[in-house]
C-alpha cells in the first residue's frame, strides 16, 4: 500500500513522527517535517534539518504540497490547520496506521487498546511470545515508536502493539489479527467531546478486522457490551465474573481454555492485574501457542515501574509507587489491591474528570486521602466530609505526612488519579521524585 511516489508531511516531531519520517526516508519517498514549537524546544532538530526539509514554529501552507500527512497524536484533530488539509483532501492518518501499510506481511499484530492496562498487558504478551522463543517486538505507545524497527522486512513474527485513542482516530486500514480492548471507563475527556466519542474512537481498533481475526473483550464492561455487535472478527471474552467466558476467574484460578493458573504464581498484584493476564493469555489462545508453557511464562513477568510497584519499607510501612494511575478508574483498582485499608495520596492536573466517581471506593478502602496538585480544590469539593482529607501541600509534604500517621503493616500508595503535567514533566518524573521521598525518609529515619 506504500507509494513512493507520495509526498509525506509529519506534523509533529516527537517519537512516532521522527521515527515514520526516517521510515519514509529509508523507502525512498519525500518528507516534510513540521511542529509548532520552536527548533530549540526539539532535542532532534539539528539532525532533523539536516536530513530533511523541515518547518519549526508553526505549521504553515508548505504542509499543503503534501498528499498525506501523518499526524502525531498529541495533535487535536480540531485546531485549524487539521481542518484546513481535511479541507484541501490531504489524507490524514496516523504512525499506527503507516507501519500497518509498510509492515512485512509475515509479521502478525497483537494490538491492546483499553483506558487502563494497556502497558501491563502489552508488557507480558511481549514477555510470554519471548519466552516461546517467538520473534517479537514490542511497540507503539511503549518503548519505541511502530516505525523504529525494520517493520517492512520479513522476519518479524509477531509485533505487539500499545495503542491509545488518539492512534486509533486516524487510521484507514489498521487490522490487527488480534485485537484486545480491556476496559473503557473514563479518560482524555480534555480531548473528546463526551465519553460516548472516547468509547467509539477505542471501538475503532476492530473496524477494519475481518472474520480471520480475533477480538478479545471484557466481558464485565457495560460499555463495551453496548458497543460490541458492530465486530467481525471472531470475539473472545473475559471475565471476572461469568464462569462460562473462554477466560475467567473460579476461585484462585484463572481458567484459559482448558489451562489453569493460580493467581498466587503471578508476581503482578490485584484483581486487575488477574483480568490483564487473561486479556494476555487469551491473545495467546487466539494464536494457537502453547497455553501451558504461557502460562508458566505469565508468573515470572513482573510489575511494570510506575505501576503499582512496591518501592521500600520503613519501620513496617510500605510505600507503592502508582505514578501511572491517571484516571479515577486506574486509582480505583490500586484501592482495591490491598488488603488493609490505605494511606493514599492523590491529585495533579486535571484532566476534565469526575473525582466523585471514587468516593465509595475511598470510603471503604482508605484510611485517609493526602491531596496534592492543582486538582485540590475539585477533590475537595468531591469528598470534603465524605472522606478523610488532608492538604499537605506538595508532594514530599504529602508523603511526609502520610507517613507520621501510619502504623506499622499500613500502606501509603501514591496513586494520583491524575495526569503529573502539573509539577512533574511526566508520570515517570513524578514517580521518581516520589521514590526519591521514600529514600529520603528511609536515610533519616535509619
Ligand atoms: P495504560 O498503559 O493503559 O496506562 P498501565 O498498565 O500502564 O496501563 O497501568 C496504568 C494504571 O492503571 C496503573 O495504575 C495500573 O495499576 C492500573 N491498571 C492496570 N490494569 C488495569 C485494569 N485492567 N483496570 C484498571 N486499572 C488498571
Amino acid at each position: 500500500m506504500f507509494d513512493a511516489s507520495l509526498k509525506y508531511g509529519i506534523l509533529g516531531l516527537a517519537r512516532s513522527g521522527i521515527a515514520a519520517a526516517y521510515k519514509i526516508k529509508e523507502l525512498g519517498a519525500d518528507a516534510f517535517l513540521s511542529d509548532t514549537q520552536e527548533a530549540q524546544q526539539v532535542p532532534s532538530a539539528q539532525d532533523l534539518r539536516r536530513d530533511f526539509p523541515c518547518e519549526f514554529g508553526g505549521h504553515t501552507d508548505k504542509l499543503l504540497d503534501c498528499d498525506v500527512w501523518i499526524v502525531s497524536p498529541g495533535i487535536p484533530l480540531t485546531v485549524p490547520i487539521i481542518q484546513k488539509g481535511r479541507a484541501q483532501g490531504i489524507r490524514l492518518i496516523s504512525e499506527i496506521e503507516f507501519g500497518y501499510q509498510i509492515k512485512a506481511e509475515d509479521s502478525k499484530i497483537i494490538a491492546v487498546t483499553g483506558s487502563n492496562g494497556k502497558s501491563t498487558t502489552a508488557s507480558l504478551i511481549y514477555h510470554i511470545l519471548t519466552k516461546l522463543g517467538k520473534k517479537c517486538i514490542l511497540a507503539g505507545n511503549i518503548g519505541d515508536a511502530f516505525c523504529a524497527f525494520p517493520i517492512h522486512k520479513p522476519g518479524i513474527e509477531y509485533i505487539v502493539l500499545e495503542i491509545s485513542s488518539f492512534q486509533l482516530d486516524l487510521i484507514k486500514s489498521f487490522a490487527p489479527q488480534v485485537a484486545i480492548l480491556l476496559n473503557l471507563t473514563p479518560d482524555h475527556l480534555n480531548r473528546y467531546p463526551d465519553f460516548a466519542a472516547y468509547c467509539d474512537s477505542k471501538m475503532g481498533i476492530f473496524r477494519y478486522q475481518s472474520s480471520k481475526d480475533f477480538a478479545v473483550l471484557y466481558q464485565d464492561s457495560s460499555e463495551i457490551n453496548k458497543r460490541d455487535q458492530s465486530i467481525k472478527a471472531r470475539k473472545l471474552y473475559f471475565s471476572g465474573i461469568a464462569k462460562d467466558t473462554p477466560a475467567h476467574i473460579d476461585g484462585k484460578f484463572i481458567h484459559v481454555g482448558s489451562e489453569k493458573l493460580s493467581v498466587y504464581d503471578l508476581k503482578i498484584k490485584g484483581r486487575h492485574n488477574q483480568l490483564n493476564a487473561m486479556a494476555a493469555l487469551l491473545s495467546i489462545q487466539a494464536l494457537d501457542l502453547d497455553m501451558s508453557q504461557s502460562m508458566k511464562a505469565a508468573t515470572s513477568f513482573k510489575a511494570l515501574p510506575h505501576r503499582l510497584e512496591y518501592v521500600d519499607s520503613i519501620h513496617g510501612v510500605s510505600f507503592y509507587n502508582d505514578s501511572k494511575a491517571t484516571n479515577c478508574d486506574s486509582t480505583k483498582s490500586a484501592l482495591e489491591s490491598f488488603e488493609r485499608p490505605i494511606h493514599i495520596i492523590l491529585g495533579g492536573s486535571d484532566k476534565g474528570e469526575d473525582f466523585s466517581l471514587l468516593t465509595d471506593s475511598l470510603q471503604k478502602h482508605a484510611v485517609k486521602a493526602y491531596i496534592t496538585g492543582d486538582t485540590a480544590d475539585l477533590m475537595r469539593e468531591a469528598w470534603l466530609g465524605k472522606v478523610p482529607l488532608e492538604f499537605a501541600g506538595d508532594l514530599a509534604s504529602s508523603v511526609r505526612k502520610a507517613f507520621s500517621e501510619a502504623a506499622s503493616g499500613d500502606n501509603i500508595v501514591l496513586s494520583p488519579a491524575c495526569a503529573s503535567f502539573d509539577h512533574f514533566k511526566n508520570f515517570e518524573h513524578r514517580g521518581e521524585v516520589f521514590k526519591g521521598i521514600v529514600r529520603e525518609i528511609k536515610r533519616e529515619k535509619e
